[in-house]
């Protein structure tokens, strides 16, 4: 079952909401994963910086993602050196809208936000929303674009290599 309930919003830049998608597009037609880096203040979360991961499901690749345990930590200690922290999880959904699955439900943790790019439609149609999991379940977030302030992270390059452009659709 899906709420909608006024949670504060996710603030993600446009610029990082466009890298998630053409990440997302890159990995077709696997699952794309990673992290959001930022902080959290009393009108909403503030997205830095996106991260992305390796999928450390490969045999699953295109119905599951895991992000790579150790990229994971080197991704926690850069956020902490910067003085932000790591504010949630994206990934992306190759064939299906951007909902969490159940699968996501049962992963998640509370407080942390869980944007999803998702190929609806078979693929026909990119989205990208984002959710938290309450105690009954999903509740979705909504993602409002404001200028992007960056904060540099000591991180090998590889985490934010720049993604191709994304072909119209
Ligand atoms: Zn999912």
């Amino acid at each position: 079952m899906v709420l909608r309930f006024q949670t504060p919003p996710l603030y993600l830049p446009r610029c990082l909401a466009e890298r998630l998608e053409r990440w997302a597009e890159e990995a077709l037609p696997a699952e794309a994963c990673g992290l959001l880096v930022g902080e959290r203040a009393s009108d909403g979360v503030h997205v830095r910086e996106v991260v992305r991961l390796s999928n450390a499901a490969p045999a699953r690749a295109e119905d599951l993602f895991e992000l790579d345990p150790e990229e994971h930590l080197a991704v926690e200690q850069a956020a902490d050196a910067a003085g932000l922290e790591v504010i949630g999880v994206w990934h992306s959904h190759p064939d299906s809208a951007a909902r969490p699955s159940p699968t996501d439900t049962e992963r998640a943790w509370e407080g942390w936000s869980y944007p999803i790019v998702g190929f609806a439609a078979h693929g026909a149609r990119r989205e990208l929303r984002s959710w938290r999991i309450g105690p009954s379940g999903p509740v979705e977030e909504p993602i409002e674009h404001r200028a992007h302030q960056p904060r540099a992270l000591a991180l090998d390059p590889r985490f934010l290599r720049p993604a191709a452009p994304v072909p119209e659709r």
